[in-house]
């Protein structure tokens, strides 16, 4: 059994330079490359990872597929794709299956430590408030399905102001409970 309890951490800047085992990129449907945390991912990983990405033949919104990280520091790339926002329930739920399916592969894989950017919040468009409530749900809920496993989770905001948000719907959260 792991000794070390779910957790959930924050941290402010580059994804990239993570030590983690698994950093999860918010790609696209074509896995080919793209700008925002996706091309900072490709660039810092070197061009092998543009090589596995090719293999998947693509990746369906809400779904998650995983690569070795190549120069990273992270061992694993958890390549998912986020919704483009439109403000209909289906983003919800693809938003939701960016996270839960992301830590479903990682605890396939034995991993225990995986890194989150703000999916779909960049140029996807997804209002950075909801998206967080969403994140946390959907973290909150994989953490209580899996009570036993040791999962840490860190949570990547790009800048001071996105951390903000999350702290705002934690302290939300926690006058509702
Ligand atoms: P999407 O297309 O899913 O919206 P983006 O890459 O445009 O993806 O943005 C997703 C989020 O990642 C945004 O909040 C953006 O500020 C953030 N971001 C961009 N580059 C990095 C990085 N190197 N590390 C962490 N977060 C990043």
């Amino acid at each position: 059994m792991n000794e070390q309890k779910n957790s959930i951490e924050f941290f402010i800047g580059d994804i990239t330079q993570l030590p983690v085992e698994a950093i999860v990129n918010a790609a696209n449907n074509s896995l080919l490359g793209g700008g925002g945390v996706d091309g900072a991912i490709h660039r810092a990983a070197g061009k092998e990872l543009l090589e596995e990405c090719r293999k998947f033949h693509g990746c369906e919104t809400g779904k998650a597929v995983i690569t070795k990280g190549y120069k990273l520091p992270a061992k694993h790339v958890i390549h998912t794709v986020g919704p483009i926002y439109s403000g209909t329930k289906e983003d919800v739920n693809h938003l939701f299956g960016c996270y839960y399916n992301s830590l479903e592969l990682a605890a396939r894989h034995h991993l225990h430590s995986v890194a989150f950017p703000g999916i779909s919040t960049g140029v996807y468009g997804y209002p950075k408030k909801e998206a967080a409530e969403i994140a946390i749900a959907a973290i909150d809920d994989w953490f209580n399905q899996n009570k036993e496993y040791g999962m840490r989770v860190v949570i990547v905001n790009f800048c001071k102001e996105d951390w903000l948000v999350y702290q705002e719907v934690l302290e939300n959260m926690k006058e509702r409970m």
